[in-house]
């Protein structure tokens, strides 16, 4: 019983340092987040040492009295938070969330509508070498080349020609809203289902702050980490009595066996977290930011898609600048700013390189930011990003903005 730090001081010292990094830099990877220290304390704990197979009240193994208790309260609070009629807290990750909702949805062979990656929908709605573009046959809609949007005439125009048996709505790497609504009537004239993966804005959702999905969609899936601010994990809810017998069995046996309670665990107090005030108003100053940003690039001349954003990021469109994505995302390292590069729509340049950059607000609004910060973070990106820029200069008010605001004050050993 060794304390990590005895025992294994390699292992201790690589966690130590990415506290470091965590506290030092400024994360602006759209789909990261700090989850607070209660979620890493229930994630942290002996819940990770027991077997629970099956669900609340009818496990597979014994002694889940407690494990019963902490997940009832998970499926509880987010079917109150998202107003679901079901909820499985189960899935490990937001892909297996979305495979066990696809199998509880799908044959295999069947096929499937969704975004492509390579504008903006995640590898899990249909691409080549992922399980779903495996087992299903896909179709994918793309955004507009006018305005960068999704065209719901296009959607229909798509889904009319292809009968999909599921239509897919939801997105990593897109700055506006979808239509739910005119997703499923499309999804009705067709006879297919809908189902949303709200994984990326599920936090504004629970804030009020973007239309929730939930009323429209067959099923709904997310991942817990992201807007939402908790521990890695997945969900997927439903108002269908009939679809969530489904979701569980596909859930457990269909892909997982024992479910991570102390992930769950951490779950239930993220949702806790969710559904107070002081959420709403991160989510909100997670909104502003992003705004602010989208316009402070404008100005400096950098290209934005779409002209904006209304949800928690920005893309760069950087096909008519000087830097590629992945110079741009090495430049900003350099500052200590953490981005990610992104293919935008109609990319001429391969994947590993790209031509744009994805660029969140959510983890500094955990951190604390707010509209002056935001400023001071999005004019810092712009000079980095321009010939010329001082790399000392620009660490120097990144440090500033990162000391501003302490991350884990006093917590030296997670
Ligand atoms: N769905 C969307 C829209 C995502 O953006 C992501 C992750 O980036 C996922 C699902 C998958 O989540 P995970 O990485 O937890 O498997």
């Amino acid at each position: 019983n060794h304390s990590l730090a005895d025992y294994d001081p390699a292992v201790a010292e690589a966690i130590g340092a990415e506290l470091h990094r965590q506290r030092s830099t400024l994360e602006m990877i759209a789909s990261e987040n700090f989850a607070p220290l209660s979620v890493l304390q229930a994630q942290g704990s002996v819940l990770t040492n027991k077997y629970a197979e099956g669900y609340p009240g009818r496990r597979y193994y014994g002694g889940c009295e407690h494990v019963d208790v902490l997940e009832q309260l998970a499926i509880d609070r987010v079917k109150a938070l998202f107003g679901a009629g079901f909820a499985n807290v189960q899935p490990h990750s937001g892909a297996q969330a979305n495979a066990a909702a696809m199998a509880a949805l799908l044959k295999p062979g069947d096929k499937i509508l969704g975004l492509s990656l390579a504008h903006g929908g995640h590898l899990t709605h249909g691409m080549r070498i992922n399980f779903s573009g495996l087992l299903y046959d896909v179709a994918a809609y793309e955004v507009s080349e006018k305005d960068y949007r999704v065209d719901m005439a296009e959607v229909e125009r798509l889904a009319k020609e292809h009968r999909p048996k599921l239509i897919i709505a939801g997105w990593s790497a897109y700055p506006r809203q979808l239509d739910f609504a005119r997703f499923r009537e499309i999804a009705d004239e067709i006879g297919a289902y809908l189902m949303v993966d709200m994984a990326h804005f599920a936090g504004l959702v629970a804030a009020g702050l973007h239309p929730s999905p939930v009323p429209h969609a067959h099923v709904t899936t997310t991942t817990t980490h992201k807007t939402l601010g908790g521990p890695r994990g997945g969900v997927v809810l439903t108002n269908d009595p009939a679809l969530a017998k489904k979701v569980n069995s596909a859930v457990f046996p269909g892909q997982q066996g024992g479910p991570l309670e102390h992930v769950i665990a951490a779950k239930a107090v993220a949702f806790k977290m969710a559904a107070e005030p002081e959420f709403a108003e991160r989510q909100q100053r997670t909104l502003s930011g992003a705004k602010i940003l989208a316009e402070r690039l404008l100005e400096a001349g950098i290209d934005v898609l779409t002209g904006g954003t209304d949800v928690h990021l920005v893309l760069v469109d950087l096909r008519n600048a000087d830097l590629d994505g992945k110079q741009a995302e090495d430049r900003l390292h350099e500052v200590g700013i953490t981005v990610n590069r992104n293919a935008v729509p109609f990319d001429p340049r391969p994947p590993m390189v790209t031509s744009g950059l994805r660029i969140g607000t959510p983890a500094l609004a955990t951190r604390g930011f707010g509209d002056a910060e935001f400023r001071e973070a999005a004019d810092v990106i712009a000079e980095a990003l321009k010939p010329g820029y001082d790399v000392e200069k620009l660490r120097a008010r990144v440090t500033a903005l990162a000391e501003a605001f302490p991350l884990y004050p006093g917590e030296e050993t997670r």
